[in-house]
């Protein structure tokens, strides 16, 4: 059976689309569907309270204290964090042995397909 494809805007280069997460507040989002690259930002609960936490902190948080802040483990935080840098939503800067990461605001996901945080 086929699906009859709808014309609408394209959010971004791929045409593949995923349904907005119940967790994501829909108020900003103009789209009900993100793209892939907010798909993985939002796409779990935990990755989200992540990025909603580091958009609260302009100074940027290092894994313990964003360990500290949810009950999740840190190789738990460390992954979010590592799946959050392969799209650009986090930035990194070392000081010292410590990482600190701050939301990247700038990033596609926050920018152009405006998910809040
Ligand atoms: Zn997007």
């Amino acid at each position: 059976m086929k699906k009859k494809t709808q014309k609408k805007p394209i959010l971004s280069k791929s045409q593949k689309t995923y349904p907005r997460p119940s967790w994501v507040p829909d108020s900003i989002l103009s789209e009900k569907e993100l793209c892939p690259d907010c798909f993985k930002v939002v796409g779990e609960r935990s990755r989200y309270n992540v990025v909603c936490i580091l958009g609260k902190e302009k100074d940027g948080l290092t894994v313990t204290e964003i360990t500290k802040k949810l009950s999740l483990t840190q190789p738990t935080i460390s992954h979010h964090l590592n799946a959050l840098q392969s799209v650009d939503a986090v930035t990194v800067t070392k000081n010292g042995t410590e990482r600190i990461f701050k939301l990247n605001r700038e990033a596609h996901c926050f920018e152009e397909c405006k998910i809040p945080y």
